[in-house]
């Protein structure tokens, strides 16, 4: 069962991340990157084993992801956030992703402070609606901690973390299997690529 409120979903980092999820610590850690992507469409009705490992059974409540930075994020890192929504953007057309600036229309929003537990990053289910065993998610904090950062330019570190926990908004798990370190930016320890194509069509699958 989850919890409503603040359920910590998901982490990424240089060291091992960790999931706390109603009580269970999980060492999770995320990695990501590059961007291989294209809108092509790959309409999968029958979930691949990948997309089964990828999905937590929770997904965002809307297909349009409104992100809002605010703006005590470092410079760096804001910038890294909007890449990873730019990332995002090009790898499915199942799911609309953009930048606001006014936090009330956000669903999504990318905050930043030190998180204990050698996280670099954490994304909390702020609302959300049940959906039988599972939630929809309404509305998602990410925290970032800026101390394993670039936090005056863009990084792929920075680019990778921030999509990582883009995944755990949607929906998607960390994977802990070694194998599929470089198939998924869903990869719990640090980031070894970017958005996939096996990330792409879980969410095309999802949504
Ligand atoms: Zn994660």
């Amino acid at each position: 069962m989850k919890k409503a409120k603040f359920t910590q979903i998901f982490l990424v980092g240089l060291l091992a991340l960790s999931v706390v999820n109603s009580g269970n610590i999980v060492n999770a850690a995320s990695n990501v990157i590059s961007n291989t992507t294209s809108k092509a469409a790959n309409n999968v009705n029958v979930p691949s084993k990948i997309t089964k490992q990828l999905l937590t059974g929770d997904k965002f409540n809307s297909k349009t992801v409104k992100v809002f930075i605010e703006p005590n994020n470092p410079a760096g890192i804001q910038q890294d956030i909007q890449l990873a929504v730019k990332d995002w953007s090009q790898a499915t057309n199942h799911v609309k992703f953009e930048i606001v600036h006014d936090r009330n229309v956000a669903n999504v929003r990318f905050t930043t402070g030190q998180i204990s537990y050698f996280r670099n990053a954490l994304t909390f289910q702020d609302q959300t609606t049940p959906n039988g065993n599972h939630v929809l998610i309404d509305r998602a904090v990410v925290k970032i901690d800026p101390q394993n950062f670039d936090q005056t330019k863009v990084s792929n570190f920075g680019i990778r973390v921030a999509s990582h926990e883009l995944g755990h908004v949607l929906g998607l798990a960390d994977v802990k299997n070694t194998n599929l370190k470089y198939s998924t930016i869903m990869w719990y320890h640090d980031p070894a690529v970017g958005i996939t194509q096996n990330d792409i069509n879980a969410i095309n699958y999802l949504y």
